[in-house]
């Protein structure tokens, strides 16, 4: 569903993606890890033409990602992201920052707009809080509200770049059961995270980047237990 072929790009003189080739089948779960610096937020943001690229093509559901416009705004609907920092519209309620987009984009009234974003925000343990303003939430209740306002646009794809590294750790599982419901529940997912539990529990997948490649790929119980390259192994000593 998501396919990035030989895809090259460089900031500058550096190369901060060599030559990805990577195929994310619909219902896959796939966890990005790899050291800072290694060009994990890139490749998610070229996913959804945050960054444009220099060689190669991404596409989504065989059709090329689009440059501009429409169809771009389009594509950002369908590829749902979610960051480490919560960016939620700080003057607009829980329930304005979900319905908005489905609103705009997708052009539904208002009123099914609340209904999806109130249902969607009860699945993530937020219900209770629509009438609220972003700054009157914990950062973990903000981030399942990230991931609300994200899903409230009925994403082919979810991409999730870091999304627990700035909540304090009691906050951290909520976020993640959320993100393990979502990725058992069927949908597609790219996850930049250093968290193991979610690896082990959630993903198909493993990715390890460093210097912009692609260096390994395995299933997170061969990863994490038997990791082939040198870099991987360096790597996981340093974090496990
Ligand atoms: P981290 O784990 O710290 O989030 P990362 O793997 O997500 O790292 P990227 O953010 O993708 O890494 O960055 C890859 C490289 O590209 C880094 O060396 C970074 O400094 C550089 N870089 C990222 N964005 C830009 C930019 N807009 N302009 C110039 N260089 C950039
Ligand atoms: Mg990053």
């Amino acid at each position: 569903m998501v396919v990035l072929d030989h895809v090259d790009k460089w900031f500058g003189d550096l190369h901060v993606l060599q030559d990805i080739t990577l195929s994310i089948k619909r219902g896959e779960v796939v966890v990005v890890i790899g050291p800072s610096g290694s060009g994990k937020s890139t490749l998610c943001r070229a996913i959804n033409r945050l960054e444009t690229i220099d060689k190669g093509t991404i596409s989504l559901d065989g059709q090329p990602l689009p440059a501009e416009g429409k169809a771009l705004a389009h594509l950002r609907a369908e590829v749902g992201m979610v960051f480490q920092s919560f960016n939620l519209f700080a003057h607009k309620t829980i329930l304005e920052n979900v319905t908005l987009g489905p609103i705009k984009v997708r052009g539904l009234p208002k009123d099914q707009a609340e209904a999806k974003a109130t249902e969607l925000l009860e699945r993530v343990g937020v219900g209770h809080q629509a009438a609220k303003y972003p700054a009157q939430l914990s950062g973990g209740q903000q981030q399942r509200v990230a991931i609300a306002r994200a899903l409230a646009m009925e994403p082919k794809v979810m991409l999730f770049d870091e999304p627990t590294s700035a909540l304090d750790p009691e906050m951290i599982k909520e976020v993640l059961d959320v993100m393990v419901d979502l990725a058992q529940g069927g949908m597609t997912m790219v996850v930049v995270t250093h968290e193991m539990g979610f690896a082990r529990t959630a993903a198909n997948r493993v990715i390890f980047m460093a210097d912009g490649q692609i260096v390994e790929e395995n299933t997170p119980e061969e990863f994490f237990t038997r990791p082939t390259s040198d870099r991987a192994k360096d790597f996981l000593g340093k974090i496990l």
